[in-house]
């Protein structure tokens, strides 16, 4: 048996080479992006739009003409995006980062569709190694992103590095459920319904088998926001939402 070594990491509960990660976790939302929107409704009961508008609300977009910036790293389909400039006055702009191209192609589409074209831009590019500027942007942001992300302490440098001093980095990810009884029952949702359900709606059960033990595997909230002050965060704090099923991570650019 091969011992894990330092370069290795986790891809849901197999231990995979650091390198392997990322390719493992791309065939993933290649696999499910035509149908990862309906999916996420179906599996969180639409409760992902509430978590989101609370994030959104915390962003705190200006509703006057006021310039402002918003990075959404692992962005994916531009829900976050599109939720901050509809809730942003005419100076509200945001910027979709992320790693896959199948992903960002649905975003452009939804973008299109919702007349939002010209306020949401959509860039391939790894949150480990953005492609901005130092401090180039008012506000950052990943949500439901970071626990795919193989080294997650570049990810949340790169997001501090593009802030400007005074902006806030936010993380939405799942998180520990502790409440009893909900425990339970959140655990037997996930594990026995929700890849069968993957396997109904995107034909993919192992896709979405990955996503429940990825989110078993991240850390609890205060281990996270450790990594957040490490990444050189100020003021970072979180709140736990919906008994912890997610918690709200954030921290300031000094
Ligand atoms: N933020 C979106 C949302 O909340 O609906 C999408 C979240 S989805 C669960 C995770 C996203 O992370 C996928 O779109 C995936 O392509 C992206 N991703 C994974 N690794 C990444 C990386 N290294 N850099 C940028 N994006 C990455």
């Amino acid at each position: 048996m091969n011992a894990a070594s330092a370069a290795d990491t986790h891809f849901g509960f197999r231990t995979v080479p650091l390198g392997e990660k990322q390719r493992m976790v791309d065939e993933v939302f290649h696999s499910v992006a035509r149908r990862y929107d309906l999916m996420n409704d179906l599996m969180s009961m639409g409760l992902h739009r509430v978590w989101k508008d609370l994030l959104v609300s915390r962003i705190r977009p200006p509703r006057s003409a006021r310039p402002f910036a918003l990075l959404d790293v692992a962005g994916g389909t531009g829900d976050v995006s599109f939720r901050t400039v509809e809730a942003g006055g005419a100076g509200t702009r945001a910027t979709v980062a992320d790693i896959n191209g199948g992903m960002l192609a649905v975003g452009r589409e939804r973008a299109a569709g919702l007349g939002l074209a010209d306020r949401v831009e959509f860039v391939e590019a790894n949150a480990e190694e953005l492609p901005f500027p130092d401090r180039s942007f008012d506000a950052t942001s990943i949500a439901f992103g970071i626990r795919n992300v193989p080294r997650m302490d570049k990810a949340l440098a790169e997001m501090r590095r593009v802030l400007k001093p005074g902006g806030r980095c936010f993380v939405l990810e799942f998180s520990r459920v502790d409440v009893p009884v909900l425990d339970a029952i959140y655990d037997t949702y996930s594990f026995k319904l929700i890849p069968g359900m993957g396997r109904m709606v995107t034909g993919d059960a192992e896709s979405y088998q990955y996503l429940v033990e990825s989110i078993r595997r991240f850390p609890p909230p205060e281990a996270f926001a450790e990594m957040m002050r490490a990444a050189g965060l100020k003021r970072v704090d979180y709140t736990p939402l919906t008994g912890g099923i997610v918690a709200l991570h954030s921290g300031v650019r000094i």
